[in-house]
């Protein structure tokens, strides 16, 4: 008994000494840990999301259009069909869908500018048998330009409609998050679309979630996609990474969102789940394998579970970013947070210009629910159900 007790006592001894191994610090490995677990083989293209962020979003810089070009100028895949009604006509880095109706097309994103859109959308459409002047709405899934930056071009050239969200036509109006010299202007503001709201063309309709995040109007478009006889429901997640800094009401925000979309997967029976980018769901591999899948046997096609699994990543992983900031926040660097949280000496400069910061300081005692956020045009989200994340023992 005396013997076992010393044990113990020396381990804590030597955990309390070793200051890296905060049990908050814990918490944040233990959700990269069960990220990685979920995402297992098939969806470990998503793990890059789990990735440390820096807590400050990059401004316009030499550096950051030095990125871009690179990103840009890969050698794109070759356009292909995913679906009877679903095609790629996307770069390396950024995806293009067009989705194919009874009544023409809806092109889903418009790549980094003009040029690249008459290269990749136009010349792509073209070796499959599409014609562009058959566009008839141009969706803009977020206002960042590596997504609108083709979109005003292609629009004008065919009198189609440009739809966005209200929230991200606001933001391409008045304020970009992110500019570089290789985007195009973004596009004039055109349909503005709410959350829960469809567009019907012909055989297809669309109806758009918006599930703000990456940006607070970010629109994840769900449809019905066909091959052969067989019927299937697909989504394209609109915005992925963590790229606006210590913002924990966006966070919050994507938390919900997972949640929301994991639970409508559900109850939708959608089993093709997509990116718009092209990194994020495997689509020139699954383009290339469609080539010579069997009959009957789509690999675009990976079933509800699937599904659920790539929302619950994506969920896990915000909240080991979001950990991450109340970490720093916790360490003194973190300003309001350390502030609003009551830590003692350690009140930082106030950061004005971001409001719904506040909102995230809301859900700041519980780490592991998520608090259901109020974004406008977001009023159907409900409230967010619990992930149930299994944890290690
Ligand atoms: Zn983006």
């Amino acid at each position: 008994m005396i013997r076992s007790a010393l044990v113990g006592g020396v381990a804590l001894a030597a955990l309390v000494a070793c200051s890296t191994f905060t049990p908050s610090q814990v918490t944040v490995d233990q959700y990269v840990e069960d990220a990685r677990r979920i995402a297992g083989e098939d969806l470990k293209f998503l793990m890059p999301v789990c990735n440390p962020q820096p807590a400050v979003r990059a401004a316009p810089s030499p550096a950051m259009d030095e990125m871009l070009a690179k990103l840009i100028n890969q050698p794109p895949p070759e356009p292909g069909q995913a679906f009877d009604n679903l095609y790629y006509v996307g770069s390396a880095w950024v995806s293009a869908w067009v989705l194919k109706t009874s009544e023409g097309l809806i092109l889903i994103d418009a790549l980094n500018n003009a040029k690249e859109a008459a290269d990749l959308i136009e010349g792509g459409m073209h070796r499959l048998g599409l014609d562009p002047a058959q566009i008839r709405y141009v969706l803009v899934t977020h206002g960042h330009g590596d997504h609108y930056g083709g979109a005003q071009m292609i629009a004008e050239r065919y009198g189609a409609r440009i739809v966005a969200s209200e929230i991200d036509w606001q933001m391409m109006e008045t304020g970009l998050e992110f500019d570089s010299k290789l985007w195009d202007r973004p596009p004039k503001r055109d349909i503005a679309v709410r959350d829960g709201e469809t567009l019907t063309l012909g055989d297809i309709t669309v109806r758009f979630m918006i599930t703000p995040g990456h940006t607070l109007g970010t629109i994840t478009p769900v449809f019905d996609v066909r091959d052969g006889g067989r019927a299937h429901k697909a989504m394209i997640w609109g915005g992925t990474s963590f790229n606006f800094g210590r913002d924990m009401g966006r966070l919050d925000g994507y938390i919900a969102q997972t949640e929301r979309i994991r639970e409508l997967s559900s109850k939708w029976g959608i089993d093709v789940p997509l990116s718009n980018h092209p990194g994020y769901d495997g689509t020139v591999a699954k383009l290339k394998a469609r080539t010579t899948a069997a009959p009957g046997s789509n690999p675009f096609v990976s079933g509800q579970a699937v599904v659920d699994r790539a929302m619950r990543v994506l969920n896990t992983c915000a909240r080991a970013q979001k950990t991450r900031f109340q970490l720093t926040a916790q360490a003194g660097a973190g300003n309001i947070y350390a502030a609003e949280m009551n830590v003692q000496g350690q009140m930082g400069s106030h950061n004005d210009d971001d409001d719904h910061i506040h909102a995230g300081i809301l859900a700041f005692s519980n780490t592991y629910d998520a608090q259901p956020m109020s974004f406008p045009f977001s009023v159907n989200a409900g409230a967010p159900v619990g992930l149930h994340v299994n944890r290690a023992p």
